[in-house]
């Protein structure tokens, strides 16, 4: 293992570097359709029942459960049927003894009503085959208790309750609960903005015809799709030539709270980020024992803001290689993130797999292989999903899991246990 590998810093240690220079950002309010995956920043009270009465939970008949005392199919219960009440609406009628209100699954339970008696359980449906309309009288053929099929007022949520509590993170059931709290709006840690900046006199940008010599940014977009996914707000600065000018230029009144730039960080080339930090800010580290991703840089740099005053901004300058920007993002870019954002788990899930493919790690670096993670019975299992260069993309779309290979293991094979970094549930897992 040479000199150069153990003077890099490991995996951990630019995390934790990292995460010491994010803190949680402030709150706002926001549509609760907007926050999904947001983390709250209030405690959040009932001021009302949900429901707010008792309520029908089946489409039926409103009684007093003595009515029904003793009824059966062979000996009915009859009662008189008094009104109808829809969901939406209240009953001008009160249920007295021998009488019953029609009642549809979330109507009131009308005044002096206990229980509700299904239609299946009465002999409604006949009675209407032969009437063609709501009968006037019913035949009761099942005993019901009081409460029974009725959704009692409060039974979700009480008013005064607290429902949700700060640091939740907001999914879809809790947008829904917002909901049924009459709330529109909700405090929410707000999303961190990401300025996302390619360099290489190589790139074109997508809207424009791909001369002789150039490619594609596409690491641009893979990050923005990354920030996204994670729930920052991308703001796209484009691509720029290989000159501190050029990278300067496009800082210049940016607000933001982090900035990432592709490429530009690796030996040999321009250094140009790695100068750039030099110069107008501080470089925390530079390259990381991984592979693929071993040049990514992260450190602070100044004077970004509209003022060009002393204002520090975060900066991660990712490699250039579309595996590696996405595989660093995936360990630095995103618990940044996710930090900024309020969250507490940074992790990606792990599982155990059986690796059926082998793997060399050649120079003593903690190695991210692309695979696809299967369950088969009970067991896990990951293989490769291609070549593993650093620049050919392919094979991370076909990946749901990064396999990890640790510094001190030089060769793995098909059989040995191996840690997975899970980075997408869906996809065959
Ligand atoms: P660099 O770290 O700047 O030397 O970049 C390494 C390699 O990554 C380059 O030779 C390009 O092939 C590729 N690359 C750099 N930036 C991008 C980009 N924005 N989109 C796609 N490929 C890139
Ligand atoms: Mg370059």
């Amino acid at each position: 293992m040479g000199e150069k590998i153990l003077s890099m810093i490991s995996v951990e240690q630019a995390l934790e570097k990292i995460l010491a220079r994010f803190d949680v950002l402030e709150a706002e309010a926001r549509p609760i359709l907007d926050c999904l995956g947001q983390v709250l920043a209030e405690d959040v009270y009932s001021t009302i029942d949900v429901p707010p009465l008792d309520n029908s939970a089946m489409d039926g008949y409103a009684i007093r459960a003595v009515d029904s005392q003793g009824a059966n199919s062979q000996f009915p219960r009859f009662l008189r049927a008094i009104d109808t009440v829809m969901a939406g609406s209240i009953s001008q009628y009160e249920v007295e003894p021998g009488t019953t209100i029609r009642i549809m699954t979330g109507a009131p339970i009308p005044n002096g009503a206990d229980s509700v008696v299904r239609f299946e359980d009465t002999d409604d449906a006949q009675r209407r085959q032969s009437a063609g309309q709501p009968p006037a009288e019913i035949g009761i053929l099942q005993e019901v208790t009081a409460g029974d099929n009725v959704r009692r007022a409060g039974e979700d949520i009480t008013k005064g309750a607290m429902v949700l509590s700060k640091e939740t993170v907001i999914r879809s059931s809790e947008v829904g609960i917002l909901a049924s709290l009459g709330r529109s709006t909700v405090k929410v840690i707000r999303r961190p903005v990401v300025a996302i900046l390619a360099t290489g006199d190589e790139l074109v940008d997508i809207n424009k015809s791909l001369p002789p010599g150039k490619i594609y940014n596409s690491n641009t977009y893979s990050v923005a799709a990354l920030v996204l996914q994670y729930g920052g707000i991308p703001r796209i600065l484009g691509v720029v030539s290989d000159s501190e000018e050029s990278l300067m230029a496009k800082f210049h009144g940016l607000e933001v709270d982090l900035i990432i730039t592709t490429g530009g960080v690796s030996v040999g080339d321009y250094d140009l980020v790695k100068d750039i930090l030099a110069k107008r800010g501080e470089i925390n580290f530079w390259q990381v024992r991984i592979k693929p991703g071993k040049p990514v840089a992260f450190g602070t740099i100044r004077g970004v803001d509209a003022g060009d005053t002393l204002k520090s901004t975060a900066l991660l300058g990712l490699p250039g290689n579309p595996v590696s920007v996405m595989v660093t993002f995936e360990l630095f870019a995103r618990p940044a993130i996710l930090k900024m954002m309020g969250k507490k788990n940074l992790s990606k899930p792990m599982i155990e797999a059986v690796m059926e493919d082998s793997i060399k790690n050649s120079d003593g670096r903690r190695v991210f292989a692309r695979a696809i993670v299967e369950k088969r019975d009970s067991e896990y299992f990951a293989r490769l999903t291609g070549p593993q260069g650093s620049g050919i993309l392919t094979p991370m779309s076909l990946a749901n899991g990064l396999v990890i290979v640790p510094e001190d293991k030089a060769m793995v094979e098909p059989g040995d246990k191996v840690q997975v970094m899970v980075l997408d549930w869906s996809q065959e897992i």
